[in-house]
């Protein structure tokens, strides 16, 4: 090897060298967390691009999340000095979409087809059952949303989908119509993307070929986590390799799988081994991301798990500092002591970037968020709280793309009486009934509906319209500052109450978009180009240097696309990098699903109580308790220096007050790698708390710690109604069975009013009851009891009298 080769292989222990430098061929790494897998790949490529064995077009790298396919390219081109855009390295869906915008007219999309968030496609879905008169409450919109989504992951079309019952029946036809409509307005949502590709590849055999000889190497990180269609979809790009002579190289751990509950199937490392013929897979031991107390928790925690391929990490770093582990009295303390930790290390000369709050679930990044905030450290949020779907910027966006398709259905309804314009809900569903019944887009039925609301409608039409006229030719930012006016967005805003912020975020979209075009390389001065008129034309209309960088083609097929289309492919795509504060020195907050891959000096898990990691939906059987635990094992595994556990007594969330125990996971970690900061709680494992692990685990107990918020100023906003943890809030049901007094280890909280969860009262007329809840405070305050026989009731703790008993 040549010497910038060997500088390239420095380090590299002997079977990540084997690895890295393996002739072409099907290799399969299967390796536990830190041991350099995503080291070895990258490396890899590297290596056969500097070694002249592959050019940069021949080469497909898959990474799961946007920050990783980030931070390949970063890798990548500080190692070589090579242009990384011909390289389609990116997540499936950012490939997929890349495949769909090159070869649209094949695929039957129209060329800025946009694409649907999962927001967008709810609220689609949601307009097909209404179309059809369905009763919601029976054709759940979510649901059927998952149903199309799990459909189109296994493959299947309408046509092939045989319903088992009258539901299935309902769901099916709905999974039609939302077809028709997504071909009229000219979308697609994620799952589409992954389909449609994979059968465009199934059908065209020119195409096919093509790519399964322009892939020479295709690569692909965290594979335990991919679906059957995923999984299928990189057989028809690699093709059968000894026909094809495509190198495969998949790299994985099965303990790090945590998308089964979305399909994700680790038997595709084994398909992959058989049907791949893999000659041996490559095993690493070697662990170089954390000291060892940490390591050695990971090792401890997911040996619990049954069912595992087996493997073993080590490592030579030293034993490190001991986990710390600390008990909040509620949520608010625990944000309070982390942003105390955080600080502290901050004063310690570590960087906040370095800094990383982990959670199970995004709820519970809002009084992370407002704790940090109030500290003035900086912090961003991954996922979650995505910028590109907060409402001022949705409204925005619909705004964009009324312009490049005033076809989309979607963006109409969004902002067609956004700022309010006079257009009820009756007009709109009028509109509505005009457009299905002669098979047209709402904006091209408006003249369907009679007198001052079809006025009105067609006034908005107009102003569409007139909105794209004006900025035709502009720049990016531009086009973006003119419609936020245009709209009526910016002065809605301004009069609103609380609107500073939202104007905020809407400066923030015009610098999202700058950055975008920056480092897409539009250029700054990148005009969008109406995508209806010939390139040709538009350009020699302009001046020179305009014209020169006033669109993207796309590396391969030299297709045009403008930036406003590319940008808002960008925002549906992007999950919530909010790029203007890339690189800024922050605290980074995500969910353990974001985490997986990265790496951090310091890490915070925190909630890690039960029901809530693991979390209540996984806690009725084995297999998602596994799933469970693998994610706090990638969660563990994140942490390079230090890591801090948490967990709360109390909290609130999605408008509830839950009373919790300490997480089952905290249990089985070494006591020897752990330092209890608050002093240990002995609860657990004794018998009151094991007796309540087993209601859980038999599905009873779950309504006793959940209480009905109070607090309606932290019920809503962002958080309200997200995500199914609430779903099974205070409902008769949940008590039915709840007759013996529940121990009142798990009220550690007590209210003011004296009285707590779990205690035994006296009621001069319903007798004795046990407490389930308590709300609110001083004459506000009201307690949920259970009276046995009288049934639960909820009482006003001013006027009830209640005496303890104790
Ligand atoms: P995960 O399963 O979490 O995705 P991984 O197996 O992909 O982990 P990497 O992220 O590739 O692991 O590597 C973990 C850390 O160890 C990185 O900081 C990487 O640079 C470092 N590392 C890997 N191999 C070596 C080596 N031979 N010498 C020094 N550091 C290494
Ligand atoms: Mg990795």
């Amino acid at each position: 090897p040549s010497a910038a080769s060997s500088a390239l292989l420095k380090g590299l222990n002997p079977e990540q060298l084997a690895a890295v430098t393996a002739p072409p061929g099907p290799w399969l790494i299967l390796a536990g967390a830190g041991s350099g897998k995503t080291r070895v790949l990258t490396t890899r490529i590297a290596w056969l691009l500097q070694t002249g064995q592959v050019s940069p077009a021949g080469v497909m790298a898959v990474t799961f999340t946007n920050k990783a396919a980030k931070e390949m390219l970063t890798r990548l081109s500080a190692m070589l000095p090579i242009n990384t855009r011909g390289m389609w390295i990116g997540t499936f869906h950012g490939l997929c979409n890349r495949f769909l915008r090159a070869h649209y007219k094949v695929a039957g999309l129209p060329q800025a087809f946009q694409i649907l968030d999962t927001q967008d496609q709810l609220s689609a879905v949601k307009r097909v059952i209404k179309g059809l008169k369905y009763d919601e409450e029976k054709v759940i919109p979510k649901q059927t949303t998952w149903f199309i989504a799990n459909a189109k992951e296994d493959g299947l079309r309408p046509k092939d989908i045989v319903p088992r019952d009258e539901l299935g029946r309902l769901q099916l036809s709905v999974y039609e119509a939302y077809e028709d409509q997504c071909t009229r307005e000219g979308v697609v949502d994620f799952a589409e993307l992954m389909l449609r590709t994979y059968e465009l590849m199934r059908d065209h055999a020119e195409l096919r070929a093509h790519y399964q000889r322009r892939f020479r190497h295709i690569l692909v990180d965290e594979f335990q986590d991919t679906n059957k269609l995923q999984y299928a979809w990189l057989k028809m790009f690699s093709g059968r390799p000894e026909e094809t002579g495509t190198s495969v190289l998949a790299v994985g751990d099965d303990d790090q799988s945590i998308y089964a509950f979305r399909g994700a199937q680790v038997g595709n490392m084994a398909d992959f081994e058989r049907e791949f013929k893999v000659p041996g897979v490559i095993k690493l031991e070697q662990n170089y991301r954390s000291f060892g107390h940490i390591l050695d928790s990971a090792n401890a925690l997911i040996a619990n798990n049954s069912r595992r391929l087996g493997k073993t990490l080590r490592t030579d770093a030293g034993a490190g500092e001991p986990l710390r582990i600390y008990e909040a009295s509620s949520d608010y303390a625990e944000a309070q002591w982390l942003v105390d930790e955080a600080r502290q290390m901050h004063r310690e000369g570590q960087a906040f970037k370095e800094i990383a709050v982990l959670y199970r679930s995004n709820a519970q990044s809002r009084v992370i968020e407002s704790a940090l905030f109030n500290a003035g450290v900086p912090y961003k949020v991954y996922g979650g709280l995505r910028f590109f779907e907060r409402a001022e910027v949705k409204h925005a966006l619909a705004y964009l793309r009324l312009i490049e398709n005033p076809n989309d259905d979607t963006s109409f309804l969004r902002v067609v009486n956004f700022p309010a314009r006079g257009i009820g809900a009756r007009t709109v569903e009028l509109l509505q009934d005009a457009a299905r019944s002669s098979a047209r887009s709402l904006a091209q039925s408006v003249t369907a509906v009679p007198g001052k609301s079809g006025a009105n409608l067609q006034a908005f039409v107009a102003k569409v319209d007139a909105m794209r006229e004006a900025t035709r030719g502009l720049t990016l930012r531009h086009i973006i500052e003119h419609v936020v006016e245009a709209s009526g967005l910016a002065d809605f805003y301004r009069t609103e109450k609380e609107g500073q912020e939202r104007l905020e975020n809407l400066a923030e979209l015009v610098n999202a978009a700058e950055a975008f075009v920056t480092q897409e390389g539009f250029g700054k001065d990148a005009v969008a180009l109406p995508v209806d008129e010939p390139v040709g034309t538009i350009a020699q209309g302009l001046p020179a240097a305009v014209a020169r960088v006033d669109t993207l083609p796309d590396a391969e097929t030299g297709e045009i696309i403008s930036p406003l289309v590319a940008f808002l492919t960008h925002a549906a795509l992007e999950a919530g990098d909010n790029q203007a504060q890339a690189g800024q020195d922050a605290v980074q907050l995500m969910t353990v699903h974001a985490a997986k891959g990265l790496e951090f000096d310091n890490v915070f898990i925190t909630g890690l109580e039960e029901a809530l990691f693991p979390h209540e939906n996984s806690m009725k059987d084995g297999d998602s308790l596994e799933e469970e635990r693998r994610l706090m094992y990638v969660a563990i595994t994140r942490a390079r220096k230090r890591l801090h556990i948490s967990f709360c007594q109390t909290r609130m969330l999605h408008g509830q007050t839950r009373y919790n125990l300490k997480s089952r996971f905290l249990e089985e970690l070494p006591e020897e790698s752990l330092k209890w900061l608050t002093p240990r709680n002995q609860g657990f494992g004794s018998g009151y708390a094991r007796q309540y692990q087993e209601a859980w685990a038999s599905g009873r107990g779950l309504g006793s710690m959940v209480g009905a918020g109070a607090q309606p100023w932290r019920g809503g906003g962002a958080n309200a109604g997200s995500s199914g943890y609430a779903g099974k809030a205070r409902g008769e049901d949940d008590f039915k069975d709840l007759t013996a007094p529940l121990p009142s280890r798990m009220a550690q909280a007590k209210s003011e009013s004296g009285f707590k969860v779990g205690q035994s009262v006296f009621h001069g007329k319903f007798g004795e009851g046990v407490i389930l809840t308590l709300e609110g405070q001083g004459p506000d305050a009201r307690v949920q009891v259970n009276f046995g026989r009288h049934g639960t009731k909820w009482l006003m703790l001013s006027v009830a009298k209640l005496t303890p008993i104790e």
